[in-house]
C-alpha cells in the first residue's frame, strides 16, 4: 500500500479489526519510511476475481485456459492424453481456488503444474518447469533429469519387490497334506 504521505509503499499493519458491521476490515498502517500512519478499508469488491501476480509485479486477473495453453506448449507432440491434461487442469483450478482468493503468485501456479506434470510425462515436464523458470542453469536441468532418473528407478524397485511377494503368496503353502 502505498503511503499517502510520501508515496513510499514499503509500510507494514500494525492493526486489524472488522468494521462496517464485518463487511470491511479496518486496517492502520505505519509507513516504514516516514513513519507516518494512515488508515485503510478492506472491502469485497463485487464480483472480485482471483489475480495473478507476475514475476515483475503486475497482475492479471487468473485465467485457467492460459495454464492449458502453457501445458499445451509444453507437451507439445509428448504422448499426454487431452483427458489427462484437461484433468490437470482441474486439478490445478481447484487447488488454487481452495488455497487463495484474492492473489496468487505466478510461481506457486508454476510448480503446481510442474509438480502434477511431472508424474504425467517427463519430457514434458522439463520443458514446462524450463518455462516456468524454475531452472537457472544447464546444471539445475541435469539435476532435475538425475531425480527423475531416481525417481524412475525407486518406482522399478518397488515394482519388483511387489511382484516377488506376490510370486511368493501365489506359490503353494509348503506345510503338510
Ligand atoms: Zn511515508
Amino acid at each position: 500500500m502505498i503511503c499517502p504521505y510520501c508515496g513510499c509503499d514499503d509500510g507494514r499493519v500494525i492493526d486489524s479489526r472488522a468494521s462496517e458491521n464485518g463487511s470491511a476490515i479496518r486496517r492502520r498502517r505505519q509507513c516504514n519510511d516516514c513513519g507516518r500512519r494512515f488508515t485503510t478499508y478492506e472491502r469485497i469488491e463485487e464480483g472480485a476475481k482471483l489475480m495473478v501476480v507476475k514475476h515483475d509485479g503486475r497482475r492479471e486477473a487468473f485465467d485457467i485456459a492460459k495454464i492449458r495453453k502453457a501445458l499445451d506448449m509444453a507437451c507439445g507432440k509428448r504422448p499426454v492424453a487431452d483427458s489427462a491434461k484437461q484433468h490437470l487442469v482441474e486439478v490445478v483450478e481447484e487447488a488454487i481456488h481452495r488455497e487463495f482468493d484474492r492473489e496468487v503468485d505466478t510461481t506457486y501456479i508454476g510448480r503446481l503444474v510442474a509438480n502434477n506434470l511431472r508424474d504425467l510425462d517427463e519430457i514434458a515436464y522439463i520443458r514446462f518447469a524450463s518455462e516456468y523458470e524454475e531452472f537457472k542453469s544447464v546444471g539445475d536441468i541435469l539435476e532435475t533429469v538425475r531425480q527423475l532418473s531416481e525417481r524412475v528407478r525407486d518406482a522399478k524397485d518397488q515394482q519388483k519387490l511387489f511382484d516377488e511377494k506376490d510370486g511368493a503368496a501365489g506359490r503353494p503353502h509348503p506345510g503338510p497334506v
